[in-house]
């Protein structure tokens, strides 16, 4: 059975560098009908925060990761720790060392002197006497000194150091008891049973330490795969400016969850040339083998693109509870479908959808200036008088094909051209000149509405007179 986790450490919000991992472990354990197991990295208690792994939670939510199991936290596991450090100290595979900071400080000096790489140089590795009084010592395990370590990279293919060029027998408990980072990723990967560990790929300096652990408590290694990064459109780091916000700033900008994973998925693989995968095709076809060797670079115009294509195809119940986050309630409008339809096409947000939306559902409180100087003429105040007038007289007026007949023929009988009566209506109508199918505001507007909103206009160009 294939069990994947994501390992998240909450000392920050969760950015879609570290969701794009989430997803690949996600889609890889469901596509195998196996486990994706969530565990949270919080052995760095100063720099934990609660806020942190709340955001962690509610990405989830949002995007509809699910996890199995309960969640496990590094920081209740030191007992676990501590008994593997125990073991491994009786076996003779780890050991305490007591060098001073001084000490290693001085060490350190002489390796740089002498052009050396610096290096812990293994002094207590076998060491039988009496330790020293008053130090409290680390514990350190015996790596492999002279093999390779190798593995096979399900992304980066094989992958061979040599041990001495790029690890000394490294700290696995520091001196105030706690264990370090690559020991305790090893012993909880081995415990939850990971077959599958699918991580950025700034972690695989730290594989081969993993390993070292793996071999001296005789656990199976799993399968790694290390992923490029998400780069810039520059090729640098990805920062905040770019898009490496807290993944629920996405929600805030009016992005939906399955564009963004549908986004994130294509950043990093591919699958032929397709660019829309539902969740059931990434499923189907993903692989983490086909993870691309190199890193990606982020698009804000794709995502926006694949957001509109996800927005123009959600079914309209939807759209009206997505557009509830943004203020906008419009579940007892009577012509709410007729309303949707018209922004779900031209919409690239949520949030542009619902401003749109309130722009059509609220009378303008205030008029945009350049259009009032360009379109509202003495001519233009007579026509919209007319149309008024002429409005009153009508009868009900419901689905945008009844206003459209209706100002056909309005303005032939008035000998006017359409755009003589769409932009100064559409200034009274929602403030400006930009609006969906005039016939669609008019009909979600409605009569009532729609002369109301005239006269306000009419109203303040003329003082009321
Ligand atoms: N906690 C690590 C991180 O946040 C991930 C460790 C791992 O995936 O092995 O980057």
């Amino acid at each position: 059975m294939v069990v994947t986790r994501f390992a998240p450490s909450p000392t920050g919000y969760l950015h879609i560098g570290g969701l794009r991992t989430a997803l690949y472990n996600y889609l890889w354990a469901r596509k195998n009908k196996g486990k994706f197991l969530l565990r949270i990295e919080d052995t760095d208690l100063k720099r934990n925060s609660k806020e942190a792994m709340e955001a962690i939670k509610e990405a989830f939510d949002w995007t509809g990761l699910s996890y199995d199991e309960d969640v496990i936290y590094q920081s209740k596991r030191f007992d676990i720790y501590k008994s593997y450090i125990e073991k491994l100290l009786k076996e003779k595979k780890a050991y305490y060392c007591y060098m001073t900071k001084e000490e290693l400080d001085k060490l350190r000096e002489e390796q740089i002197k002498r052009k050396e790489r610096p290096r812990y140089d293994g002094r207590y590795r076998d060491f039988e006497g009496e330790p020293p009084k008053g130090v409290s010592p680390v514990v350190r395990i015996k790596v492999p000194l002279g093999e390779s370590i190798e593995f096979e990279d399900g992304v980066k293919g094989k992958i061979s150091v040599k041990v001495d060029d790029v690890m000394d027998d490294f700290i696995i408990q520091r001196s105030d008891g706690t264990p370090t980072y690559n020991f305790v990723v090893a012993i909880d990967d081995a415990l939850m049973g990971i077959t599958d560990v699918i991580r950025g790929d700034d972690h695989l300096s730290n594989t081969p330490k993993q390993i070292v652990v793996y071999k001296a408590l005789g656990f199976d290694i799993p399968k790694f795969y290390h992923v490029p990064m998400i780069l810039n459109p520059q090729g640098k780091k990805l920062s905040k400016r770019d898009g490496a916000m807290d993944v629920m700033e996405y929600k805030r900008m009016g992005y939906l969850p399955e564009a963004l994973l549908n986004f994130l998925v294509r950043l990093g693989w591919s699958y032929k040339d397709q660019e829309i995968f539902t969740l059931e095709e990434m499923l189907r076809l993903f692989d983490p083998h086909d993870i691309n060797k190199s890193a990606s670079a982020y698009n804000a115009q794709k995502l926006l693109w694949l957001n509109a294509h996800y927005i123009k195809n959600s079914p309209y119940e939807r759209l009206i509870k997505e557009l509830e986050f943004f203020g906008v309630f419009i579940s007892d409008h009577d012509k709410r479908e007729i309303l949707i339809d018209s922004l779900k096409d031209r919409s690239k947000t949520l949030k542009e959808m619902a401003d749109a939306a309130k722009k059509i559902l609220n009378t303008p409180k205030e008029y945009d200036e350049k259009a009032l100087k360009k379109f509202i003429k003495e001519e233009t105040v007579d026509i919209l008088k007319k149309f008024l007038l002429s409005l009153k007289e009508a009868k009900e007026l419901h689905l945008p094909v009844d206003w459209e007949e209706f100002v056909k023929s309005f303005m032939q009988k008035e000998d006017l051209k359409l755009k003589q009566l769409a932009q100064p209506l559409r200034i009274a109508l929602v403030g400006d000149t930009v609006s969906p199918s005039i016939y669609d505001v008019l009909s979600v507007v409605g009569k009532e509405g729609v002369i109301f909103r005239i006269e306000k206009l009419l109203n303040q160009i003329t003082g009321g007179k």
